[in-house]
C-alpha cells in the first residue's frame, strides 16, 4: 500500500461512521491505541477515526508527499503519512494542547511530538516532572508512558511550514472537542503550547462544555485561566506556556525551568491521579 492510500476523504470530523482500518505496514506503524478508564474504548474509537480522516485537501497531498519524499536522514523510515491522534490515557487529568504534527516527527512517526526536537524538549521535561516514564520519544514502540497526561494537537496533519490555514483549524476543530469529551470525567487542566493552540483550543473548551469567559482571555506564557463546567468539580484550569518549538527553545525564551514550572503548575492544578 502507498502512503497516499491513506487519506479517505469521506472521512472527516463530523462524520459518525466506522473508520476504515489504518492500520500501517507492519505493527511498528499502527495507530497508537491507549485505554484507561471509562472513556477507553470510544477514545481508542475516536483516534483511530483521526487517523482516517481526509477532510483537508491542502494537508493531505502535503502529508503524503512528505511521507513519499522522506528526508534523507529518515530515508529507511516508512513514514506514517497520516493524521496523527492523540496520546496518552483516556482518564488524563491534564491535557497537553500543541500546534500540529511536525512534517518529519509526528508525520513519520505516528505519534504525538515523536521523533523530532519539539518532542525531545516536551517528553524530557514530562519525565523531569514525573509525567512520563522515560524522557525520549524516537517510535511508537520505544516504551514512552504518560502518567495522567494526554498530549494532542487542534491540527491533527502535518501543515506546510507549520502553518495551518484558519480554515484548516477549524475544520479539524470538531475532532477537539470530541476528545475533550471524553476526557471530560476527570480533567482538570490543560497546558497550551503557544497562541495558535490557544485561539484554537478555547473554542472547542466552549463547544466541549466549559464556560469560556468573553471576551476570550489572551494568550501569554504563564497565564493561568479557570474555567467552569457544565457540574460542580469539573472546572478546568486552563495554562498559557510558550511553543517548544526549536525557534523558542533554541533563543532561550522557552527555557527548560520555564516548561517545568509551567507543567508543575498544571499538575499540581490537576490534582492527584
Ligand atoms: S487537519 Fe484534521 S480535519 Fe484536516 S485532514 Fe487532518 S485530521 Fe482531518
Amino acid at each position: 500500500m502507498d502512503a497516499s492510500d491513506a487519506s479517505d476523504a469521506s472521512h472527516t470530523p463530523d462524520s459518525p461512521g466506522t473508520p476504515r482500518a489504518r492500520s500501517g505496514r507492519s505493527g511498528r506503524f499502527a495507530v497508537p491505541v491507549e485505554a484507561g478508564g471509562g472513556s477507553g474504548p470510544a477514545l481508542v474509537e475516536l483516534d483511530r477515526r483521526v487517523a482516517g480522516c481526509g477532510a483537508c485537501p491542502r494537508l493531505v497531498a502535503w502529508r503524503e508527499e512528505v511521507a513519499r519524499d522522506k528526508r534523507a536522514a529518515f530515508a529507511d523510515w516508512t513514514y506514517w503519512g497520516r493524521p496523527v491522534p492523540g496520546f496518552g490515557p483516556a482518564d488524563a487529568r491534564l491535557l497537553i494542547v500543541g500546534l500540529a504534527p511536525a512534517a518529519h516527527g509526528g508525520n513519520r512517526t505516528g505519534r504525538m511530538f515523536t521523533g523530532d526536537r519539539s518532542g525531545d524538549v516536551l517528553y524530557q521535561a514530562l519525565y523531569d516532572v514525573g509525567l512520563a516514564s522515560q524522557p525520549t520519544a524516537v517510535s511508537v514502540d520505544d516504551g514512552l508512558e504518560l502518567y495522567g497526561v494526554r498530549v494532542t494537537s487542534p491540527v491533527h496533519c502535518a501543515p506546510p511550514a507549520n502553518r495551518p490555514t484558519p480554515g484548516e483549524r477549524d475544520a479539524c476543530r470538531p475532532w477537539l472537542v470530541q476528545e475533550l469529551r471524553l476526557l471530560r470525567p476527570t480533567l482538570r487542566a490543560v497546558v497550551v503550547l503557544g497562541a495558535f493552540g490557544w485561539q484554537a483550543a478555547l473554542p472547542a473548551f466552549a463547544a466541549a462544555g466549559w464556560v469560556v469567559p468573553r471576551p476570550r482571555p489572551g494568550f501569554a506564557h504563564g497565564t493561568r485561566v479557570r474555567l467552569d463546567g457544565p457540574q460542580d468539580g469539573d472546572g478546568l484550569d486552563v495554562f498559557g506556556c510558550f511553543h517548544v518549538s526549536q525557534r523558542n527553545t533554541f533563543t532561550g525564551r522557552l527555557t527548560p525551568e520555564m516548561l517545568c514550572d509551567v507543567l508543575r503548575k498544571a499538575a499540581g492544578a490537576a490534582g492527584p491521579e
